[in-house]
This record gives structure tokens, sequence and C-alpha cells, in this order.
């Protein structure tokens, strides 16, 4: 079985494609320092697929770790990394620790790898790099406007790196990045989510807690956008459907059949919902209501944006398959399961 590395493999994407990677018959091997997750992860894991993950509690950020877990496995073939800070607002109070974790992280990564012979490489992007786009719905080759976060701007500067290591003398890693539009949802399972730490910043976990009585009620950042209704316009990709994204980039690269070192992929369902869409059809998967007012428009987001899903389906063969109603009944399961 290949081993694939996974940085920040107890996280929300990450705990859904170690899931994929395992039942895809690779070894997924789990590095995590569970400082924006939590060691019960493991556990679900377990409980999905019938054994443990094998796991290492290190900062991925720390060379000499990071080493330690690279000689300790031996012939790991390619990584994923997730590890990263992802909340926007908070990535404006704390911006440089933004770009100490991201971008330093991906730095160690890059200079302890190949002295372990690792050439594959799969980077979490995001869609934020687009800043606000001219036009809809966004290509990989649309051009990247300024970030409007610090966040943003560190998955930018990761791509940038990336990009600049593959074209230096003696380069031997090959990536793909996946630029990640919104992934929501849970494993059918319920055994795995998106577990937010403290108050929810992204908008399904909030809808889900409200649901449940655990908040009082959603405020919609803003109704006076230049769409529909009003609301913002997000791509929302079921989590699972995400992660195997993942395998079909991993297995791309193990084959090396891309006639680039460096590829991009947008991985998104190629659809925009606005906010109230995303409630609407909440409350008619779930028969659940949830109370919501709207409030002033949040900094930093953008009015709309969905992916071009085009040269994933062709290049990777991959096509989201969970409906919007679906991956939000997963999410409404999976608020469910933890109240237990
Ligand atoms: N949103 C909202 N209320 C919330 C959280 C989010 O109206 O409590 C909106 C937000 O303005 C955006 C969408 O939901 O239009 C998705 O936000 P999220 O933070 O989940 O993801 P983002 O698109 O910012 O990465």
């Amino acid at each position: 079985m290949k081993k694939i590395l996974v940085t920040g493999g107890a996280g929300y994407i990450g705990s859904h494609t170690v899931v994929e990677l395992a039942q895809a018959g690779f070894e997924p091997v789990i590095i995590d320092d569970f400082r924006n997750s939590k060691e019960s992860v493991l556990s679900g894991l377990r409980d999905i697929l019938g054994r443990d993950v094998p796991f290492h509690r290190i900062d991925c950020g720390d060379a000499e770790a990071l080493r330690g877990v690279l000689r300790a496995e031996g012939n790991i073939e390619g990584v994923i990394h997730f590890a990263a800070f992802k909340a926007v607002g908070e990535s404006v109070q704390k911006p440089l620790a933004y770009f100490r974790n991201n971008v330093g992280s991906l730095l160690t990564l890059l200079e302890v790898l190949p002295e372990f012979g690792v050439e594959n490489l799969v980077f979490s992007s995001s869609c934020t790099v687009y800043g606000n786009p001219d036009a809809l719905p966004v290509r990989e080759t649309t051009p990247t406007k300024p970030a409007s976060s610090p966040y943003g701007r560190t998955k930018q500067m990761c791509e940038d790196i990336i990009h600049d290591a593959a074209g230096a003398p003696g380069n031997r890693l090959h990536s793909i990045l996946l630029r990640y539009f919104n992934p929501i949802g849970a494993h059918a399972s319920a055994r795995i989510g998106e577990l937010p730490l403290g108050v929810p910043n992204n908008l399904i976990p909030f809808v889900t807690q409200t649901a449940a009585g655990l908040r009082e009620k959603l405020t919609i950042f803003g109704n006076d956008y230049d769409t529909p209704d009003g609301t913002n316009i997000r791509d929302y990709i079921h989590v699972v459907d995400l992660a195997k994204a993942h395998i079909a980039a991993v297995q791309r690269l193990l084959d090396r059949t891309a006639p680039e070192v460096v590829e991009t992929f947008n991985v998104g369902t190629g659809h925009g919902n606005t906010v109230l869409e995303v409630v609407q059809t909440f409350e008619r998967a779930t028969g659940q209501k949830v109370n919501y007012s709207i409030g002033p428009r949040r900094p930093g987001d953008v009015p709309a944006i969905y992916a071009d899903a085009t040269k994933v389906a062709e290049v990777l063969g991959f096509k989201t398959e969970t409906s919007l109603a679906d991956s939000l009944a997963s999410a409404w399961k999976w608020q469910l399961s933890l109240a237990k």
C-alpha cells in the first residue's frame, strides 16, 4: 500500500480525505498537533475504517519533528498538505500568526521532503486566491486579484512559492494545487464532520447550531449585494466529494501523466447558491426552522464566486455527486450526533 502523509489529517477536510485514501487502497499517515482539531477525530476514523490510522502528534512546521516522522515511516510516496489556519476574520486580527504558520509550514515541507526523496505534493489552496473576480464562473486561468484578507494572501503566497520552488534547478517535486470552494456537510456515518472550536465562523455550522438551539439566531451578512436575492453567492461542495478530488490528484501525481510540474484545479460544483437559498434548502431538507435576521455586510466578503469545474472534470475525471440538499442533510445528521 502506498503511504501518503496527510498534514492536518485530523482537521475537517483532512479527516474526510484520510477515509477516502484508505478506502482507495492507500495507507494514510496523519500528522496533526490538534491546535485546530480534536483528538476524538481519530476514534471517528477508527469507527469508519475498522482500524487505527497511523498518527504522529507534531507541528508540521517543526523541521526536526517532520524529519523524525519521515524517517520513522519510510517510503512516503506523497504528501497532502492541509495543515493551516483558515479563519478569514482571525487572520485580520493575527496576520503574523497566519504567515508564520501557513507559509512557514509549507517552506518546511518544501525543504524537508527532498531530503527523503518525496516527490509528490497536493496543496490545499482556496478560491480566495481569486479575490473579487471580474467575471463568473472563475476558471483556473482567471487572473488572481488582491486577496481580501491575510488568510487569502497566505494561499496566494503558498501557490507562488510552490511555482518558484518547482522552477529551481534540480527540483524533483511535482505538485497539484487544489483551489477549494466552500466545503460543507459530513461523512454519511456521522462519525466525522466539521468541528468548529467556539463560535463558528462558517455558515453551515452556524446554521446547524442555530437549528439545534445552541445559537439564538443566524445573522446573514448583508442582503444588498448585486445578486438575485441580495445575499452572497458561494459554491458549496460536499466535503466527501472534495475529499475524493484529492485521491484523483494523488493518483495523477503518482502516474506522472501531467505535462507540467505544477497543476492547478478548481474544486467546486460549478453552481452558485445564495445564503438565503442555503438556509431555505436546509429547512426543506431537514424540516428544521432556522431563526435568522439580516445584518451588515461582513468585511472581506466578495459578493459572488463559483467555480468553472470544467478542467477538474476533463483532466482529473472529477465530478461532484452530492446535491446541496443532501450535503445540508448530512451536516444536520452530524450536528445531531454531536448532541449525543
Ligand atoms: N455567512 C453569513 N452568516 C454567518 C456566516 C456566514 O451570512 O454567520 C455568509 C458569508 O457572508 C458568506 C457565506 O455565508 O457569504 C459563506 O461564508 P463562510 O464563512 O462559510 O465561507 P467563505 O465563503 O467566507 O469562505
